[in-house]
């Protein structure tokens, strides 16, 4: 395993954080604890290169491991991944995803008689599927193969090479930049993908919604996976620091207004957020600004 040094905060860029999350030898026996039953026994021997502590930008709020395992390693974590207990994990959309893809799809129909969309890090596809059942055109982008599953209606890559210029009317991208060590990059870099017509969904996990004190359970309980499980996610996003991501990566939020009438949910949620509840503060629909387009 090689190690990745992140030195300045992810989303904002600032020099500036604070160790939130101290090693501990009772932290590095959790973590040993969750190498055993997550991954078999893969991290272990992890906490000798890394130091297991999280930081916090004193400027946007962004959690984030400045000491991660390269891209590879990470795969490999991922590929060793089993389910800690229950039922085996869904591959099937539930109605509610099937319901937001309806609503993209009313969005995107507004304005173009083309409905394709591109699930980036598509996992086992359950919103690739979705967006199928709602009528789009669908790609979806899987880098770790394990994680994909066949489905006809779905053209997989597995290499972002192998799409080419190919631009679609929506990205998906669910739940993949907690995972990423420079999502700025990232979102940067996938723009090749978009017009300026082109609506981004991103959606992340809040960390102000964790129930409890965050270090307290750090980084596991023996049952549940931490919302900063390492090295699972990688960033800890909240409203501030999600918003200050999509800025840097040349990212703008639809206003309320243009998408009231094709996606009332997602608009009300947005309406929330600005309000300071705690629902949709890190999800949102937004297009490539097009003063930075060339
Ligand atoms: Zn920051």
């Amino acid at each position: 395993m090689k190690r990745v040094d992140v030195a300045n905060c992810p989303c904002c860029g600032s020099g500036e954080s604070l160790l939130v999350i101290e090693r501990s030898p009772e932290r590095i026996g959790r973590f040993l604890l969750l190498s055993q039953k997550k991954y078999g026994g893969f991290m272990d021997g992890w906490e000798a290169d890394l130091s297991l502590e999280v930081h916090r930008c004193i400027s946007c709020g962004h959690l984030w491991f400045r000491q991660q395992p390269d891209q590879q390693s990470l795969f490999a974590m991922y590929a060793h991944g089993q389910r800690l207990k229950g039922r085996p994990a869904a591959t099937q959309p539930s109605g509610a995803m099937v319901s937001q893809m309806t609503a993209l799809q009313r969005l995107v129909r507004a304005r173009s008689s083309e409905t394709s969309l591109l699930d980036f890090g598509s996992g086992s596809g359950r919103w690739a599927r979705a967006a199928v059942q709602a009528g789009f055109d669908v790609a979806a982008y899987e880098p770790a193969p394990e994680r994909s599953s066949a489905c006809d209606d779905i053209q997989w890559f597995s290499s972002l090479p192998e799409i080419g210029d190919r631009t679609f009317n929506i990205l998906n991208l669910e739940q993949v930049l907690e995972h990423v060590p420079d999502p700025v990059g990232l979102m940067r870099r996938i723009r090749t993908h978009a017009t300026p017509e082109t609506i981004l969904r991103i959606s992340v996990p809040d960390v102000a919604r964790h129930a409890g004190d965050l270090a307290a359970d750090f980084p596991f309980d023996g049952e549940r996976m931490h919302i900063l499980s390492p090295f699972e996610h990688l960033s800890g996003f909240c409203q501030v620091s999600f918003l200050k991501m999509l800025e840097r990566s040349g990212l703008a939020p639809m206003s309320v207004g243009e998408t009231a009438i094709c996606c009332p949910s997602y608009s009300l949620k947005r309406l929330m957020a600005g309000v300071g509840l705690p629902w949709g503060r890190t999800a949102v629909l937004a297009r490539y600004k097009c003063t930075q387009w060339n």
